[in-house]
């Protein structure tokens, strides 16, 4: 027996396993020899909290973390309370205490590491509606302040420099402040911005504009101990706070949504602006401070570098500007903006860093600040001196007041928004601008519509609306492939945009449908007419210059339609309609030409469309007849007719082909109607071979150029031949040169397949058309037919004559039969006769007619 073969997976699988297990064993004394760190924890949410687990949480308490991690520490939480907290980190019972503000009197006692691991600072918060705006409002007021903290020092010598008188009320915690606020036993508390903001809502309250002393927050550990806990912290937090998404800043924002930068929130610029304000009353109002205590000099100073930290560390752009609009403050923002230290920065006026244009708006801006001491807020558009570089800025601009009220600077905070600007024109642009083409779309169109013609009805000047249509356009976008049909399209865009004025609106619909509004039009019709057409005449002209496509060239034309809005009576969609069906009437026209919209041409329209309809209705109904005209030979003998169809309508009476064989060939009602003369066409043939007298009958029928280029046309014609049972080789089909407009090469093939089976073909209206001598050539035909048209006036223009002998020496060359139609006198029959044609059709001999009259035919007398 042979051993079980070990799969491959399974052997990975061993080894996979044993790899861990070693990995394990490593591991183990490791865990065995690590640091052991107790750290302090009082709640201070999001800060700093022991979680439910029993593990440190909040802000520090996760970053804190992080490093234990990394560096192979053990943390052990030592929950206590604040004060107890500070005492036994002093006496060395607490490794490391997390949130922690540097000040010298701690650092007498405790040791801090360098970088800091939070910023923060005071703020003032208040029940919704509190009129606190700025530290002045602060007379009189409760405020809620943490016991024995820094906060509590500091507010007071800074109400004290103020001259304010206000009463504090100690509080335990945090959250009991913001209990008392919310209880109304406290006007205001104040707490650190983290916490503030975090828990504010919970007690419905806001924070209001009064900030003060910033703080920077360190991890504390006691003095003289513990330097490698300090040092890896250092470490760690210098590489997170370089790495906008490290671990420090994922954890900020999971605890308050905070951006790895400092952005300054819209609301906060006020406070700010009070910051800053406060930062120049440091500056300026030294004097008076100078009578202070030299302890309270102390603390502004210190207040003033932790307001720079603050100041330079957000994104916003920071400026104060004395009443000359020189600089005497600009942040770290602001500096690095102009490429220069702020000592450069301070006395330069705006001349220098940005170009005339923009210096000279700034400066009005700035003097409604200084002179009519408003607050301004706007968007400003700078460029740099050389014009290269262009930025949008929010600013909001206030005035600086002494005490007594006058005004000594202004405090400018700028925002650029340039990037959110762009995103909205962004937008913009997908929403109105027509992406291939860049040119306005549907939607912009409808608008400037709607608002021109609102105007038109205000102002006497007219306005046009010009839909242009690309010919054929399709044909290329088939055969060419759609990427060119595209590059065609943006040509066509850029052609038309190089020949129009500013102030029309050009647009594009979709597809090949381009819209042209003109306003500002003569008032005159006539005149505004001329207007348009040269207009007009123009893009056709400068649409049908050939286009380069990958090399090759390329023509396409273009049909315009032309509504005016002095026509159109109200509404954009009335508008729209008329300048459309003015189009088609172009296309209708031949193409690559213009056409105006008139009132003839809509009535014609709705003509048309009831025609269409009641045309539908007779297919079904069965309204269609056929007549039957004789064809002759010299002697007068009967050879066949031609069949020609005729609509009796219940109320038109008798209509004639002419007035609906084209709107059936527009419609596609020739391809039902066509089978069915057919079918009745070959049904007579099969009535007439029943008969001796008349089986050598042929019968001619018209197959119009849709008809015949129908892919199903041969097969049914063959399937109307089998169900009839009529010889093929008495119908003959009549074609005209319009036939030859498309597809020669198929429509050969196709009269190929009809040949064989015995059909014959006829060439309709010869000689009005424009056929090729080799084509014809090709062609299986077995007649010509002469047109009415030389026939007419043979007698009286010896063009014709001429004509007719040529076409009828041509069918004597080819082979082929020679007929002529419309033959109304003896005088034209013999002329033709003399001419050197045998064949003839016409009143002469006969009208069209129901198919007894033809029964009973006999060459007329005189004929
Ligand atoms: P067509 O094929 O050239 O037809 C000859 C037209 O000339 C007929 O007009 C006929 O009535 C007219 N006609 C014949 N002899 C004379 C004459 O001596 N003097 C004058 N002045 N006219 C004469 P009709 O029947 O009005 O047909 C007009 C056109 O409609 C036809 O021109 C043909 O193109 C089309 N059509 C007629 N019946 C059909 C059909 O069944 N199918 C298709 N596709 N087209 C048809
Ligand atoms: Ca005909
Ligand atoms: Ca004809």
């Amino acid at each position: 027996m042979k051993p079980p073969p070990i799969h491959p997976l399974d052997s990975r699988h061993i080894c996979l396993s044993g790899l861990l297990a070693l990995c394990m064993l490593c591991a183990a004394p490791s865990w065995a020899q690590a640091r052991e760190v107790r750290v302090g924890v009082y709640a201070n949410e999001p800060k700093i909290l022991l979680g439910q687990d029993g593990q440190l949480s909040g802000i520090l308490g996760e970053v804190l973390g992080e490093i234990a991690r990394q560096e192979n520490w053990r943390l052990i939480p030592v929950p206590c309370d604040w004060q107890a907290c500070l005492e036994l980190t002093q006496n060395g019972s607490i490794d490391l205490l997390p949130d922690v503000a540097f000040s010298a009197e701690r650092a007498l006692h405790l040791d801090f590491h360098r970088q800091p691991s939070l910023y923060s600072w005071s703020q003032l918060y208040s029940r919704e509606g509190a009129k606190l705006k700025s530290i002045l409002d602060l007379e009189d007021r409760r405020i809620a302040v943490l016991a024995g903290s820094i906060q509590q020092d500091y507010l007071q010598t800074l109400l004290d420099s103020f001259g304010l008188h206000a009463q504090l009320i100690p509080v335990h915690s945090l959250a009991e402040g913001f209990e008392l606020v919310a209880n109304q036993q406290a006007d205001t508390a104040v707490a650190n911005q983290r916490f503030g903001d975090y828990q504010a809502p919970g007690y419905q309250l806001r924070g209001t504009p009064i900030m003060f002393q910033p703080a920077q927050l360190f991890y504390a550990t006691r003095k003289g101990a513990n330097a490698d806990l300090l040092a890896g912290i250092d470490r760690h937090l210098r590489e997170w706070q370089d790495s906008p998404s490290s671990y420090y800043y994922q954890t900020l924002q999971r605890w308050g949504g905070e951006r790895p930068r400092l952005l300054v929130p819209s609301e906060a610029w006020w406070g700010l602006a009070v910051l800053a304000g406060l930062l120049l009353t440091a500056l300026a109002g030294a004097v008076v401070l100078r009578r202070q205590v030299d302890e309270k000099t102390r603390h502004l100073k210190a207040s003033e570098q932790h307001l720079n930290t603050i100041l330079d560390s957000v994104e916003a752009y920071i400026y104060i500007k004395d009443p000359e609009l020189r600089y005497q403050y600009a942040n770290r923002k602001v500096c690095e903006l102009f490429g220069l230290p702020l000592a450069q920065v301070v006395g330069q006026t705006d001349e220098r860093f940005f170009d005339a244009a923009t210096a000279a708006n700034l400066h009005d801006n700035d003097r409604r600040v200084l002179l009519l001491g408003e607050r301004v807020e706007t968007e400003e558009v700078n460029r740099s001196p050389d014009g290269s570089l262009e930025q949008t800025y929010l600013s909001v601009k206030l005035p600086l007041r002494h005490p007594d009220g006058r005004i000594y600077a202004l405090c400018g905070i700028s925002t650029d928004i340039s990037e959110h600007k762009k995103n909205l024109e962004q937008i913009h642009r997908l929403a109105f601008y027509d992406l291939l083409t860049g040119l306005p779309n549907r939607r912009l169109l409808l608008d400037r519509l709607q608002h021109a013609l609102a105007q038109h009805g205000r102002n006497q000047l007219d306005g046009a609306l010009l839909f242009i249509d690309l010919d054929n356009f399709k044909d290329l976008n088939d055969t060419l492939g759609h990427d060119m049909g595209d590059r065609l399209l943006q040509q066509v865009a850029q052609r038309l945009g190089s020949h129009v004025r500013e102030e029309d609106t050009l647009a594009r619909l979709g597809g090949d449908e381009f819209v042209l509004m003109l306003e500002g039009l003569h008032p005159q019709h006539p005149e505004a007419i001329a207007q348009i057409e040269t207009v007009a005449s123009k893009l056709i002209q400068v649409l049908a210059e050939p286009y380069a496509l990958q090399g090759r060239n390329h023509t396409s034309t273009a049909s315009i339609g032309i509504a005016l809005f002095s026509e159109a009576r109200g509404t954009v969609d009335e508008l729209l309609k008329r300048a459309d069906l003015a189009m088609y009437e172009a296309k209708a026209a031949g193409r690559n030409t213009l056409r105006f919209f008139n009132p003839q041409m809509q009535a014609e329209v709705s003509a048309r469309a009831n025609l269409e309809n009641d045309l539908r209705q007779s297919l079904a109904e069965r309204q269609f007849v056929l007549h039957y005209q004789p064809q002759v030979d010299a002697q007068g003998q009967l050879l066949g007719a031609e069949a020609l169809v005729r609509w009796q309508h219940p109320s038109r009476g008798l209509v004639a082909p002419g007035e609906f064989i084209p709107l059936a060939e527009s419609t596609g009602l020739i391809l039902p109607l066509g089978r069915w003369i057919l079918h009745s066409a070959c049904q007579q043939l099969v009535a007439w071979a029943a008969d001796a007298e008349r089986e050598q009958l042929t019968l001619a029928v018209n197959v119009s150029a849709r008809q015949f280029h129908h892919r199903d046309f041969v097969d049914d014609v063959f399937a109307v031949l089998d169900e009839t049972g009529a010889n093929p080789q008495r119908l003959e089909l009549e074609l005209t040169e319009s036939h030859l407009v498309q597809d020669v090469e198929t429509m050969i093939v196709k009269m190929g397949l009809l040949k064989a089976r015995g059909v014959r073909f006829a060439l309709d209206d010869f000689g009005t058309g424009y056929s090729s001598l080799s084509y014809l050539k090709r062609l299986p035909l077995n007649q010509l037919k002469i047109d009415r048209s030389f026939v007419r006036d043979l007698l009286s223009d010896p063009n014709d004559a001429a004509i007719v002998r040529t076409i009828v020496a041509l069918g004597g060359s080819l082979d082929l039969q020679v007929i002529a139609e419309g033959v109304e006198t003896r005088a034209q029959r013999d002329s033709l006769l003399r001419l050197g044609c045998q064949r003839f059709q016409g009143y002469l001999f006969g009208k069209p007619e129901a198919a007894q009259r033809l029964e009973q035919w006999s060459l007329p007398a005189g004929a």
